[in-house]
């Protein structure tokens, strides 16, 4: 590699600017965010300095499962009529189920407004059933969600929750031109309304996302893992720049040459499903527990618009042979305050994968030997995984062990915190980036 790729790729960092030897600093998110000239990368930056992350078996809390609701061609989002009603679909999210609701709903709330009245019924009380209740009451219907299960004990609570726009979504193949004008509708819609929610009342924040590698041209997926497989979503000439910042050898404390730092936007779904729970009873709207078995079960409900926002419960219920669960499982350590990023990394020892593997630097999905880390007011959420057609909601233990293992020998290889330096947090971004530099994010 010469001297101008690293330049190029934000690896200026072999240069001599290493941890506390400088006294003037770049500020953050100035220089290298969003595909910067070269030239602008020469200033020197704050030095990276990061609480250590404590993983221990020990400090394991929980283990959580969730379905992701997947569909090779895409999520449904339409209008039927179901008798006298108007039906509109809005289920399939697979793994950007908390990403794309904002965006689905207000889609759902165009179709409603075609009908006259102002009365509807959502099905379901997960992140797209209630963001699309919250759409719908600011257009003026009165709304009551029913579900057979509401917050804290949906699919939506079970999420890591980034803003991944494409994880889990779709099969490339199985996309049509309208689908993809509605996905990046759902897409930036979304991530505009997130960026307003961003502080601790919604539970939505900035993080600052790091991935250690030994490769400075790949994804940088952060916390998440990296999706190079599904960013063709758009085709190359149309993507954004990149949301990644090359961190050089002595410019991180991660047991690797380099590491990728990104700007990540995320949720804590426990505190934001309960506000937008909040929010639909102030604003008038009602909750009822009720299961739906068959469609005609719906023709009891007296609202003349009704909204599926089932999820995976739209497979026996509106017989939708294509939905697949695709499982996922979440680790929590104790919670750090002082943590406040994401990371993952291969831990040492551990052999690189070979080249278009997961992780690999070419393929998509994630490296299951890799170590991932996001920070959370409510645990530091460790590993993940995708399991495509596994229904179960038990606990897979060989997983649980390879990614605490994982975690324990990743985190305790990285560098300790300096303690005459403040640590690295994450800022808001002078300007956000653009929605299309997400669309590389696996969840
Ligand atoms: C481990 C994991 C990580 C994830 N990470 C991310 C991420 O980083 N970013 C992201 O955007 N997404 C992520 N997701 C995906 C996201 O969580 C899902 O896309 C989203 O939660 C799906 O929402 P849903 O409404 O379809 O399902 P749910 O949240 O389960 O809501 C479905 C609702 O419908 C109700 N219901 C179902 N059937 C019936 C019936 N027959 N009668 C009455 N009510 C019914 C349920 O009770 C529930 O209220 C992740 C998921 C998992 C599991």
């Amino acid at each position: 590699m010469t001297r101008r790729d690293l330049l190029r790729n934000g690896g200026l960092a072999l240069a001599s600017f290493g941890v506390g030897g400088c006294a003037k600093f770049a500020p953050r998110h100035a220089a290298r965010r969003g595909g910067a000239p070269a030239e602008a990368i020469r200033a020197p930056r704050m030095p990276i300095n990061l609480a250590p992350v404590n993983a221990s078996w020990d400090r394991v809390i929980r283990t959580t499962i969730g379905l992701r609701p997947h569909r090779d061609s895409g999520f449904v989002l339409r209008a039927d009529k179901l008798d006298d009603k108007l039906l509109v679909h809005n289920y399939g999210h697979g793994g950007a189920g908390m990403s794309l609701a904002w965006g689905c709903g207000s889609m759902v709330a165009d179709f409603a407004m075609q009908q006259s009245e102002r009365r509807v019924a959502v099905l379901g009380c997960g992140s797209p059933g209630l963001t699309a209740a919250r759409q719908l009451q600011r257009r003026g219907f009165q709304v009551t969600i029913y579900a057979m299960s509401i917050p804290p004990d949906t699919t939506s609570n079970m999420s890591l929750a980034g803003y991944t726009p494409v994880s889990g979504l779709v099969s490339p193949d199985k996309r049509t031109p309208a689908w993809d004008a509605q996905f990046r509708e759902a897409a930036e819609i979304s991530y505009r309304q997130l960026q307003l929610m961003v502080g601790a009342g919604y539970g939505v924040y900035w993080q600052d996302a790091y991935s250690a590698t030994d490769n400075p041209n790949g994804g940088g997926g952060g916390g998440g893992g990296n999706n190079e497989g599904t960013g063709d979503l758009l085709p190359e000439h149309l993507r954004g720049p990149q949301n990644r910042e090359v961190l050089g050898p002595g410019e991180h404390p991660f047991p690797s040459q380099y590491a990728i730092r990104r700007t990540n936007l995320r949720i804590e779904p426990s505190i934001y499903l309960e506000a937008l729970v909040r929010d639909v009873w102030r604003n008038g709207g009602r909750i009822e527990i009720r299961k739906f078995v068959t469609p005609r079960d719906l023709m009891s409900l007296a609202e003349p618009v009704i909204v599926n926002c089932t999820g995976l419960g739209s497979k026996s219920l509106f017989n939708d042979d294509e939905l697949v669960p695709v499982k996922g499982q979440l680790t929590v350590l104790v919670p750090q305050s002082e943590v406040t990023y994401s990371a993952s990394g291969r831990p040492p020892g551990m052999p690189a994968p070979p080249p278009g593997a997961p992780g690999g630097g070419g393929g998509g999905g994630f490296n299951p030997n890799n170590a991932t880390m996001n920070a959370r007011s409510d645990g530091l959420v460790i590993g993940n995984m995708m399991e495509r057609g596994n229904w179960s909601l038990d606990i897979n233990e060989e997983v649980r062990k390879r990614v605490v293992d994982a975690a324990v020998k990743f985190f305790s290889a990285m560098q300790a915190a300096k303690p005459d330096l403040p640590l690295t947090r994450a800022e808001a971004p002078a300007s956000p980036p653009r929605v299309d530099s997400f669309f590389d994010l696996e969840s």
